[in-house]
């Protein structure tokens, strides 16, 4: 390698006087962690993890009473906020078929086209319909948490990060097999273990 002479203390190299460079360098160098080296034993067939290592990185099956309660207050906020949502967008059906328009939209109708005007309705239509959907799904959520299963990946059968549960609580999956398909590194750890085990 040609920078095999590189020390890491480049910083102290050039401009700096002595008198700073000795101070400079009380600052203690970034400690490199030793890993132990197992590589003797180490085979085609030895798994990199120990039982136990693996079982850690694996981390628990479910979650606490308390974690649960947490995350079905979550749910039952926005169960709340997506029924009301949904009222709205009922009544603004209603109004669109009875023709009548209510508040700051009655002006802006009536200089709609025909056109516009069925193209607002398929649009609270589907608006309509993806609530209802999130609606659906919060409600499996709520009996996950019931039936104590909530959070557990469908693909791997871990549990799914609670940073992920946090920003899309009605999440069934991890969220790598979700964009990619493919179970995440715990997972298809956890994966090959339920092979083994069978
Ligand atoms: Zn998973």
């Amino acid at each position: 390698m040609h920078m095999g002479k590189k020390t890491g203390k480049t910083s102290t190299r050039g401009t700096r006087s002595s008198s700073t460079a000795g101070t400079s360098r009380t600052k203690k160098a970034p400690v490199k962690k030793v890993v132990p080296v197992r590589a003797s034993r180490a085979s085609a067939k030895r798994p990199l993890l120990t039982r136990a290592e693996e079982t850690k990185l694996l981390g628990p099956k479910a979650f606490t009473e308390s974690e649960l309660r947490h995350f079905k207050e979550v749910i039952q906020q926005k169960r709340k906020e997506t029924l009301e949502e949904l009222d709205t967008l009922k009544e603004s059906m209603m109004d669109v078929t009875t023709g009548e328009y209510v508040s700051e939209s009655s002006n802006y109708s009536l200089h709609m086209e025909q056109g516009t005007d069925a193209m607002e309705r398929e649009k609270t239509f589907l608006f309509v319909q993806r609530e209802t959907n999130y609606l659906n799904q919060l409600d499996d959520a709520l009996a996950r948490i019931e039936g104590k299963t909530y959070g557990q990946c469908k693909v791997c059968g871990l549990l799914v990060p609670k940073e992920r549960l946090g920003a899309v609580p009605t999440a069934t999956t991890c969220a790598e097999y979700k964009n990619t398909n493919m179970p995440c590194e715990r997972g298809r750890i956890a994966l090959a273990r339920k092979q083994q085990a069978k």
